[in-house]
């Protein structure tokens, strides 16, 4: 099974932006945020609030879905994310192509 290919990021599942660590600042957040708590930019319904603005960390623009990351929907990545966060912590952040609300 070829779990590393890349896949689409899923509009409205935002699991890389609450289950992983970030150790840059993120504004608003200038410690970055600890595994599990949710980006104060995701909005409610799961997209990125800093999409294309400056601001948004480099991480978040740095690494594609992968299946191996985001699993086939929102729980699956959480599990995936927190397995990983938890194995590798600092984690290798897998996966910040969050989509733009539209
Ligand atoms: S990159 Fe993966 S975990 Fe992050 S929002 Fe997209 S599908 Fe979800
Ligand atoms: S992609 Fe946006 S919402 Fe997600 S962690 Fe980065 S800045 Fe926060």
């Amino acid at each position: 099974m070829h779990t590393h290919t890349a896949i689409p990021c899923r509009k409205g599942c935002g699991a890389c932006c609450i289950a992983p660590s970030i150790s840059s600042p993120i504004p608003g957040m200038p410690n970055g945020k600890p595994a599990g708590v949710r980006c104060i930019h995701l909005s409610p319904d799961h997209c990125c609030g800093l999409w294309q603005q400056p601001g948004r960390p480099a991480v978040c623009n740095s690494l594609p879905a992968m299946l191996d990351t985001c699993g086939n929907n929102f729980g699956d990545a959480m599990d995936l994310l927190t397995k990983m966060e938890t194995a590798t912590a600092p984690i290798f952040i897998a996966a910040r192509t969050v989509v733009a609300r539209k």
